[in-house]
């Protein structure tokens, strides 16, 4: 038998490029090196899904399309996954206040409602007031991940690695006709310059408590509201690694980060989470093509010049993908971009602009970054 397409990585974008593939009657098979599932920073995440606030840019632009089109995914055919619960982002000073009050003009895409007074709803230290964003909420990972993965064959503990053999790729003596790479922060598969990832590491905790909030909180830290008895808090931002469980430094810095912001009675952590996010240079998603980066330059040396070349005459890989880049916003972005990636690789539909690779080369060719054989 031969997969049509095979996914390398079961996180967010994995899992949720499987969903819309198989939804559409292709035959999926993901590859995950962990012996456990889910890994990777999608076991890590607090899944908070929420919008941004912010003047228009592209970043905000999207997220928000993400967000809208997540949302209405989670809601309809997810729900048991999904805790709508609101979330408040509470002001931390009173430029804060003032600066958001300002950017409410440019979120009529998203319902918030401005909550001037925080007293009475167990909030502490926050005389500025906030906002609520009515339709956010909290996905549970372990279930979605458990939901997403159903009707395609999932294989863990399998590197990865892939030959070529007569126009498919062999994975562990698995056939597939298309490949798609979503492995986070490791990117030893593609061998492209260009398509740098930051790690950014992060922890966050699962408690319970006696009081747990209805609502979702954000301030310097995010509190889930309750779900069965059980709350989520996170997140750390670190340039450095830790593997598997928070340290507790970082367990503390959140326990007393939550408390400042909501009076928590009795908190037991229940479980500890690290992981690493994959940012691009540019802080969105990446999906797609990939181009082949010197191939591509030997071609169109004057690339370099900044001399524009109509994208679709760039040289891309044969039949491989990429689906990376989700940042710190993975289940905001993912279902959203998985389905541009199926509606490309199904019905040929283009992925905007903005999200795939043809920025990050062009960006790459005109800077001359690192490739002694080209500049
Ligand atoms: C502490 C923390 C809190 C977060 N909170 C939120 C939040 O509230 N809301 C939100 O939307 N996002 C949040 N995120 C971000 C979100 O978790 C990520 O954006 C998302 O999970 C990324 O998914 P991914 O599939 O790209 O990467 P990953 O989840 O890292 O998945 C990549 C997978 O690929 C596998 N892999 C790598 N190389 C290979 C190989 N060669 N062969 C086979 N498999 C391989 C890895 O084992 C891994 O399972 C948080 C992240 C962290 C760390």
């Amino acid at each position: 038998m031969t997969y049509d397409f095979g996914i390398i990585g079961a996180g967010a974008a994995g899992l949720f490029a499987s969903y819309y593939l198989k939804s559409r009657g292709a035959k999926v098979a993901i590859f995950e090196r962990s012996k456990s599932f889910p890994s990777g920073a999608s076991s890590a995440a607090g899944a908070f899904i929420s919008p941004m606030m912010g003047k228009p840019n592209p970043i905000k632009n999207t997220l928000n399309r993400a967000f809208k089109h997540s949302i209405d995914l989670y809601k309809e055919n997810l729900p048991s996954t999904f805790l709508q619960s609101g979330i408040l982002k509470i002001d931390k000073s009173e430029e804060d206040m003032d600066k958001n009050i300002t950017l409410l003009k440019y979120c009529e895409d998203i319902k918030i409602k401005r909550v001037e007074n925080l007293a009475g709803m167990n909030i502490k230290n926050s005389p500025y007031g906030g906002y609520l964003f009515c339709e956010a909420g909290v996905v549970e990972v372990e279930k979605v991940a458990n939901m997403l993965v159903e009707g395609c064959d999932l294989f863990l503990g399998t590197s990865g690695t892939f030959e070529k053999k007569s126009g498919t790729f062999e994975i562990e003596g698995k056939k597939v006709d298309k490949l798609i790479i979503a492995t986070g922060i490791d990117t030893d598969l593609i061998d492209e310059e260009y398509l740098k990832i930051r790690p950014i590491w992060g922890e966050r905790i699962e408690i319970s408590a006696d009081n747990l909030p209805e609502i979702s909180i954000s301030k310097d830290v995010s509190i889930s509201a309750n779900r069965a008895g059980k709350a989520a808090i996170g997140a750390t931002h670190l340039r450095w690694k830790r593997e598997g469980v928070a340290s507790k430094e970082s367990v503390e810095y959140l326990i007393k980060s939550a408390q400042e912001i909501y009076d928590l009675k009795n908190i037991e952590v229940v479980k500890t989470f690290c992981g690493a996010r994959a940012g691009s240079s540019d802080y969105l998603p990446i999906v797609g093509k990939i181009v082949d980066g010197f191939k591509t330059l030997d071609r169109f040396p004057m690339l370099k010049n900044g001399t524009k070349i109509d994208s679709s005459r760039f040289i891309y890989k044969e039949n491989i993908y990429i689906f990376n880049g989700l940042g710190a916003r993975g289940f905001v972005y993912a279902p959203y971009c998985a389905k541009l990636l199926s509606d490309f690789l199904v019905e040929g539909k283009d992925i905007e602009k903005g999200l795939d690779t043809t920025r990050l080369f062009s960006r790459w060719a005109k800077r001359g970054e690192k490739n002694p054989s080209t500049f």
